[in-house]
């Protein structure tokens, strides 16, 4: 069985453990959690890096951080994760789903404006597949109208768009390193706090409300509540796990973006006969290789081809069930306008394996169980 996915380690998280371990020090914001949050402020260029339990809580982070209330609209897409709008939904906020556009699967930017209320307090932008939205248009938008920008890049970490890191664009952004995404701590994530005048804050609500970050850099001699917080950072050992993996971040990245070139390039006779669409990357995203999807044509019954892949052994999966179709997403969010491409190309959608280690040899099999599958002669 070729699985969907396989965390990769780099060896160097068990010694790192080992290391917390022995600095008797378990608790968060010890020496590896400091090493993490300094490579990410390095490599990404945002004001302050804050690790937490996960891009979940990173977003619940944002929505408390920009005073999210009951009556609010968030714009974002409903070609999501459920984390995206839960954050907001927890804060007695409506999320406002706009459709997403036809060729990066991302918010369409130019559908925003329309869906903007006198409640409207954000917009967010998910980055699909690591590749970035539009977001020259999406934060001039924002400044419009006086709007926060918070980028979902959960599966964006590595990935640029015009150069700037992703997540390190609108005013926070939010990274996963949940097992599936890219570089990993199990559970896990970051808030990349961008604008200046938010960053004692997130200290404060990530610390349980209180400001006991400002207390341990000896800036205050006693520290209280100030504000509603909760308990949102990662003790040591989850720090030591992610430590060893962005030391690697590049290497995992490069060898991410060899698999997915080679799908590309044995898939393009696929699009070529019109059986699927391969993905498209605008010129100013340099993505990290996330995932590798195929949209089949709408022709084509995919429940089939997934059945006969499993046949051969291979494991690929489809996502999302759109936000708005959902139980919860009918209880709690509104639509704004038609959301075409999101109920089309969402039915249309599998990803195939990707992680580092999937050999040739289990990619060559599983695009010729995909070729099979559509009834193409390999
Ligand atoms: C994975 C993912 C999340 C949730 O990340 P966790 O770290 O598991 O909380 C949120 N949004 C998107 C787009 C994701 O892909």
């Amino acid at each position: 069985m070729t699985p969907f996915n396989k965390p990769y380690m780099t060896g160097n998280e068990i010694f790192y453990i080992q290391e917390a371990h022995a600095n008797f020090k378990l608790s968060g914001d010890g020496p590896f959690t400091e090493r993490c949050h300094q490579w990410l402020e390095q490599h990404t260029g945002c004001n302050r890096a804050l690790l937490t339990h996960s891009c979940t809580a990173s977003l619940e982070m944002a929505a408390l951080l920009l005073d999210i209330r009951p009556g609010d609209e968030v714009i974002m897409p409903s070609y999501t994760f459920v984390s995206t709008a839960n954050a907001f939904v927890l804060r007695g906020a409506t999320p406002v789903f706009v459709d997403i556009r036809e060729d990066t699967l991302n918010l369409d930017e130019k559908l925003i404006e329309a869906a903007i209320t006198p409640r409207t307090k954000a917009i967010v932008p998910v980055h699909y597949a690591g590749v970035a939205c539009e977001m020259d248009s999406i934060v001039a938008i924002a400044e419009r109208y006086g709007l926060k920008v918070i980028e979902d890049a959960a599966q964006g970490v590595m990935s640029t768009y015009k150069g700037r890191a992703l997540g390190s664009i609108g005013d926070l952004g939010a990274y996963s390193f949940h097992e599936t995404k890219n570089v990993i701590s199990g559970e896990g994530g970051a808030l990349l706090v961008n604008d200046a005048e938010l960053v004692l804050n997130a200290e404060i609500i990530r610390e349980k409300g209180t400001n006991r970050s400002q207390f341990f850099r000896g800036e205050i001699d006693k520290y209280t509540w100030q504000n509603i917080g909760s308990s949102f950072l990662p003790g040591e050992l989850i720090a030591a796990f992610l430590w060893a993996q962005l030391q690697e971040a590049e290497q995992i990245t490069r060898q991410r973006l060899i698999i997915w070139h080679r799908y590309h390039e044995m898939l393009r006779s696929l699009e070529d006969e019109q059986y699927l669409r391969r993905p498209i990357v605008p010129a100013d995203c340099q993505h990290n290789a996330h995932m590798y999807y195929i949209l089949l044509s709408p022709n084509i019954d995919r429940q089939v081809v997934l059945d006969q892949l499993k046949q051969h052994e291979i494991s690929a999966v489809f996502h999302y069930v759109p936000l708005h179709s959902s139980p919860a997403g009918l209880r709690y969010g509104r639509v704004h306008g038609h959301l075409a491409n999101t109920e089309q190309l969402s039915e249309r959608l599998i990803r195939l394996p990707l992680w580092v280690g999937l050999t040739e040899n289990q990619q060559d099999g599983v695009v010729s169980a995909l070729r099979q599958s559509l009834g193409v002669a390999s």
